[in-house]
């Protein structure tokens, strides 16, 4: 059974993405202080948690288009005013398709 999400548009995705940090290592010296070898760079992993959440200030925006003609709906935050939209469109024209589209804006941030 679905657990119930926390707040809508909240969630935490897994443990974590992996993080890179970078570390120079000591150059090895030699006790004559001369430095031998490559100086090399070490890579170190480690997982941060990570939330996504709808970008603040942005609205859902629910767009359609007929696959038949050129007809665009208006853009609208109102998903239920682009479908009467459509609706409108196949009463008038007989078109019965449509490409819905919903673009909502996302925000990642990680967690301390
Ligand atoms: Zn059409």
């Amino acid at each position: 059974m679905p657990r119930p999400r926390r707040n809508s548009g909240q969630r935490s995705i897994g443990r974590g993405l992996l993080e890179g940090v970078r570390r120079k290592r000591r150059t090895p010296y030699t006790p004559s202080g001369r430095a031998r070898g490559r100086v090399m760079t070490r890579s170190a992993l480690r997982f941060v948690t990570h939330r996504i959440t709808q970008h603040p200030d942005t609205d859902v925006i629910f767009e359609a288009e007929c696959l038949k003609c050129e007809w665009q709906a208006t853009p609208s935050t109102d998903g239920a005013a682009v479908d009467v939209e459509c609706m409108g469109h196949t009463g008038r024209t007989g078109h019965p398709g449509f490409r819905r589209l919903c673009t909502s804006f996302a925000l990642v941030r990680r967690e301390e």
